[in-house]
């Protein structure tokens, strides 16, 4: 075994540790700070994205941040035109005469404030309490390019040859990714076929161990919209003669979920069988303490693990916005003209988001309920993902790293939530062994009020990541083994 294999089994995982620790405190967190204080949201809640210039100013603050490492011959540059938000790519040359290339993930742009942010906090004024960094778009998913980068950094400081590393960060995820496929098309040749994809945009069930994403489900999102007026009434005039736009909405709801157990009916909305998955709990997790629940709010499913599984392989329908509706104080007696309601459908991670779309539509547009005037409008449907079974040099790197961090060996679950990209890239690199993974862990409420970033877990994906570049560097031909 030559004296460098050597090394890169045992001595050095304390010292990527401890550069990397270095790294957050000193250089990663002012950036990342600077970072949370710009709005950038996503197109979707900023149609004007490109006159307001957010997205575009945080894709310059994280390029300015990385071509300011001390990482020979890296190029970072954003792309954009042609309508699209900016897509930041970093590009770091290979080194030790190691080939290959390793593609790391996240993004800039940003869910919106939504809810009220606990005294003290807000989206956008970034707070530090102890071992957490409060702010919108910390954990989801600003700090991607900072541990991507670090990742790079602290290998090359501790002098660990490495494949070339891409790391690409994009401003339309929080959308779906609507931008993603015309750059990747743009970016073809210059990506080439990586050998590991690394995803940062997943999360984690606890914090005590590095966890990989095995499935994600898609989404479908739509705008169900039923008018009965051309105007709004005297609600004592025209009650109990013109039916209301409310009911109406709440029938069409009900084809699509059942009210009482929230079942969704739709065959095409389910995954194909039921798949008979089983899921390890962390003795760390439990579903009344994961989320910020009332008090004697009776939970779904039969038991924590039930509860993952549903989480990962159930659909569910979610009412996030309404129009047509005012605020409660403005509400008077008036039989309003219509009710506009935005829904957000889970997808179970094998179904396909081009039949469940066309089944949503067809349910709600057949035989409107009492004649009234429905529109409905998909404005995304994504494709879930189901990962291959793991590569097994991938799975000794990254149980590897989390043996070295933690002392114990990494989880792996079904996430909830969609990551458009991740099924993109399957279908452009089949085969290409891809590992999602992140700091999305308890609490840290991603697309709600708070989100915090949890530092301790942001600098254990950190070295991961460089673990996991390190070993698809191992991979090259005439690297020591
Ligand atoms: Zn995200």
């Amino acid at each position: 075994m030559s004296q460098e294999a050597s090394r890169s089994i045992r001595g050095d995982g304390g010292e990527l540790r401890a550069r990397a620790h270095r790294s957050w405190e000193d250089d990663v967190l002012p950036a990342l700070v600077r970072y949370t204080a710009i709005p950038c949201l996503s197109p979707d809640f900023d149609e004007g994205w490109e006159a307001s210039g957010h997205l575009a100013e945080a894709a310059s603050l994280l390029q300015a941040w990385a071509e300011g490492k001390a990482v020979d011959g890296l190029r970072a540059e954003v792309l954009g035109g042609s309508g699209r938000t900016p897509l930041l790519l970093v590009d770091a040359p290979a080194t030790g005469g190691r080939t290959g290339t390793v593609l790391v993930y996240g993004h800039l742009d940003k869910q919106p404030p939504l809810g009220e942010w606990r005294d003290g906090l807000g989206p956008f004024a970034p707070v530090r309490e102890g071992d957490r960094l409060y702010g919108r778009g910390t954990a989801d998913d600003g700090y991607a390019l900072f541990a991507a980068v670090t990742a790079v950094e602290i290998l090359d400081a501790a002098s660990i040859p490495r494949p070339r590393v891409v790391v690409m960060v994009e401003a339309s995820e929080e959308s779906g990714s609507p931008d993603l496929p015309g750059h990747l098309d743009a970016l073809g040749a210059t990506l080439g076929s990586p050998d590991l994809v690394v995803c940062l945009d997943s999360g984690c069930l606890s914090y005590d161990r590095l966890w990989l994403t095995s499935s994600l489900r898609g989404n479908l999102v739509a705008t169900v919209s039923v008018q009965v007026l051309t105007e709004g009434v005297h609600s004592g005039g025209a009650g109990g003669i013109v039916p209301t736009s409310f009911r109406l909405l709440r029938l069409l709801l009900d084809r699509l979920e059942d009210p009482r157990t929230g079942e969704v009916r739709l065959a095409a909305l389910h995954a194909d069988g039921r798949p008979e998955r089983s899921q390890t709990v962390p003795p760390s997790w439990n579903a009344a303490e994961a989320f910020p629940v009332v008090p004697g709010l009776e939970l779904e499913g039969t038991s924590d693990e039930d509860r993952l599984v549903r989480r990962a392989w159930s659909p569910v329908l979610a009412v996030t916005g309404m129009d047509g509706i005012p605020a409660v104080r403005d509400g008077g007696n008036v039989l309003r003209p219509s009710t506009t309601a935005k829904i957000s459908i889970r997808l179970p991670p094998t179904v396909d988001a081009a039949s469940a779309k066309a089944a949503l539509e067809s349910t709600l547009t057949a035989a409107p309920p009492s004649g009234a005037r429905v529109e409905v409008r998909v404005d995304g449907a994504a494709n879930g993902w189901a990962a291959p079974p793991i590569d097994a040099w991938v799975d000794h790197a990254f149980t590897r790293a989390s043996e070295e961090l933690f002392g114990t060996a990494p989880g792996s679950f079904g996430e909830g939530g969609t990551i458009p990209f991740l099924a993109m890239l399957t279908e452009r690199y089949p085969g290409v062994p891809l590992v999602a993974t992140g700091v999305l862990g308890p609490g840290s409420n991603a697309h709600g009020p708070n989100e915090f970033l949890h530092l301790p877990m942001a600098r254990a994906v950190t070295v991961a990541t460089a673990r996991l570049v390190e070993a698809a560097g191992a991979r090259s031909p005439g690297a020591a083994r």
